[in-house]
Parts: C-alpha cells; structure tokens; sequence
C-alpha cells in the first residue's frame, strides 16, 4: 500500500480549478509583488482568526523576524521559548543579536511548560532557583515566543499571566497551528503578535513558501509593514529603518485563497483521522498517542506518538521503513544541543523532557485524505513491531 505522508496531490486534484484561475488573474494583472491578492488574504485570515490586522509575508522565519524587529529586541535582550521546535523559533532571535532562554516543556502537550517559565524569568532577574541559563551575561528579559507544536495550542491563559506579570511581550509561534483552536479563541489571535507559516506541509500551505503575522495592535502592524519592505516610511524612498525583503508573492497569496475555501472543511477531516488514529493505536503496550486537553483543538500539523525508549522507536520506524511509509522524527536534537547554539553553554540533562521527548518521538502520516483502511494498516505495523 502506498501511503505518502502528506498527500498533498489528493488536495490539489479537489483546488485545481481554483488555483489555477486565481494564479491566471494574477498573470492577467500583472502585479507579481503586493498585488490586490495580498489585503484580500490578509483580511481573510484575519477575519477567520478574529485579530484586528494580519499582515503577508515571505515565510514563518521571515514572520518571526519582523514580530521581533517590530518589538525592538536586540543585543543583549533574553527571548524565553522552548528547546523542542523547529530551529527557526530561536535562530531568529539570535539573528538579532539577542539570547534564546530555553525553558523545558510539558510533557503531555510537548509545549511550554508555564511553570518552569516562570521560574526561569525569576532565575534570569537574579532568583536562585536552580533553573539552568545560558551563559551570558547581563541579560535584559524581554519577552516570551510559545510554540503551538503538531498544531496543538500552548498554556495561553497561564503565560500570558506570565508575561504580564513581569511585563514582557508574548509572541506566538503558530506556524504549525493555523486553523487551531484555545478555549473558544483561534490559533493566531493569542499573542501580541502571532507569526504562522504557509510552508507546503503546513496545515494551510501555499506552493513555495509565504507566512503571516497577526496581531490586534494598530502600532504593530505599521511597523511590521514597515520591516517587511525594508524600513520604508510614509514616503516609500525614505527608509525611516533598517527592514528585510519579507513580501509574500501575489502567485502564493491567488493560491492560499483557493486553498483556504476548503480549509475549515479539512480541519474537521483531520480531527477525524486523528480520532481514528486514537481508536486504533490506543491499547498498543509502551504506545502513547497524543492525547488534546480539554478545550483545546489541534490542527493535527503532525501526529506524534511517543514509544516507550528509543530502541521501540527504532523497531517501529523499521517497521514501517519497511512497507515505505514515512515516520520522521520532529525533532530529533532539542534546540540548547544543537552545534549553531554552542555558545550558550547548554549541556545534555538541562532539559530532561525536551530530551526524553526526542528520544521516543516520531511521527506518522497525517493530512485529511487518510483513509481508514490506510491507518488500520499502520496501526497494525505498529502494533507488530
Ligand atoms: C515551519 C516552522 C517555522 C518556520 O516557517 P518557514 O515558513 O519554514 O520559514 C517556524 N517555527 C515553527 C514551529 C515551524 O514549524
């Protein structure tokens, strides 16, 4: 049986007619960059997200540097997140000249834990409290990125009392978690600002690469404005600031509106294959599914079971490599063990959930065109290996 990880050929079969025509128009018109496909998708996903503004840019990464720039972070300023993400969350903090704080996660949800949050900012304001931080010194704290991983909400209600406690910003990393949901409220609309990305694999992707913030503040979204065309001020030749290229195209703008008709449809579709993933791989010994707390929605970027150690993964991953099914690890090397963050002196032991996550994680084809049938023969390798 052949099953891709993500069919992403199935999906475009259902949009074809609708890319097609929306990408033709933009031919048509002409207007290759900022064309009248970039406010109309913005307002779109702003509209669905329930934030005030949204703003298109050029990738996820490209999101969270003008999030960052437009916060003023720089040298010398510490950036709160987790170890267990995808490595733009904290290479673009670095970029900036600033420190990523790393603060151990949940092991349930994979996300932030908000209580060693806490403890860390009291550590990096001079608390002696056995929380491990980078070596780096004079550190202004400034502000918190969470990570929505596999699509599945961080604590919101808990580090946002967090970050007003101690005055910081909050922004979101949704990139996985567009089209998520946290106690009534959308993906997207729980930071000062919200950055997500248009990457293929994304649960809302384009053809190449895009992304978007979000946010509800009016000074915000000048300003990322302003970054995402290098700095321009209200005389578009006079650079008021340093900024980036961080356009998104006007071709992957005309294909995300075709892709987003169908959208709210495939969520539900993936909460149904997740479901029955749930029904068939629960009872399998040493096997823990992902389980969603209450309240909260996944978008089911990944589906990601834990195995009991290593060695089970690794039976389980031959297993399926055997019968060409795909079960990549996301992410094999927490963030304070990688080579390009040496420098922050962290070790092996600082983060011992991010670490055992790693250690047992993989995950498993995922997209709203699973079949039944097709998880049935999954869960039975599984459930053999
Ligand atoms: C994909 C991803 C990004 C980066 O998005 P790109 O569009 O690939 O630049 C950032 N953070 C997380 C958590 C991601 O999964």
């Amino acid at each position: 049986m052949n099953i891709p990880f993500i069919d992403l050929k199935k999906q475009y079969a259902r949009v074809e007619k609708q890319v097609r025509k929306n990408i033709d128009a933009v031919f048509e018109h002409g207007a290759y960059i900022m064309g009248p496909e970039i406010p109309a998708l913005e307002k779109e996903l702003a509209d669905f997200c329930g934030t005030k503004h949204a703003l298109g840019c050029a990738s996820g990464t490209d999101a969270l540097t003008l999030a960052l720039m437009t916060l003023d972070v720089k040298p010398g300023d510490a950036i709160l997140t987790t170890p267990f993400t995808f490595f733009a969350t904290a290479e673009t903090v670095a970029l900036l000249g600033a420190t990523p704080v790393f603060v151990d996660i949940d092991p349930v949800t994979f996300n932030i834990d908000p209580e060693k949050l806490d403890k860390t900012i009291e550590a990096l304001k001079g608390a002696d409290n056995g929380c491990v931080l980078p070596k780096v010194d004079g550190l202004t704290v400034k502000g918190i990125i969470s990570v929505d991983i596999f699509g599945l909400p961080a604590d919101y209600d808990a580090i946002r009392a967090i970050a007003d406690k101690h005055g910081l910003f909050l922004i979101e990393d949704a990139a996985q978690s567009f089209g998520g949901e946290y106690k009534g409220k959308k993906a997207c609309s729980l930071g000062d600002i919200t950055c997500t990305s248009f990457f293929p694999a994304k649960p809302l992707g384009c053809y190449g690469d895009g992304g978007m913030c979000f946010t509800d503040n009016d000074n915000y979204i000048e300003l990322l404005r302003s970054h995402r065309i290098h700095g321009m001020g209200p005389d578009r030749y006079d650079n008021v600031r340093l900024g980036i290229t961080g356009r998104l195209d006007s071709i992957q703008a005309a294909a995300l509106q075709a892709k987003f008709e169908i959208f709210p449809e495939e969520i539900d579709l993936r909460d149904n294959v997740a479901a029955t993933y749930a029904e068939l791989l629960s009872g399998i010994p040493g096997l823990t599914p992902p389980s969603i707390p209450e309240g909260y929605r996944s978008v089911w970027a990944q589906y990601c079971p834990l195995a009991s150690d290593a060695k089970h993964r690794e039976r389980i991953q031959a297993a399926l490599g055997e019968k060409k099914i795909a079960s990549p690890i996301y992410y094999p090397i927490p963030l304070h063990l990688q080579t390009a963050f040496k420098g922050l002196g962290y070790k092996t032991g600082d983060f011992p959930v991010s670490e055992d996550s790693a250690s047992r994680i993989f995950a498993i084809p995922m997209h709203p065109y699973l079949e039944r049938e097709q998880q049935e023969y999954i869960a039975d390798i599984i459930r053999n290996a």
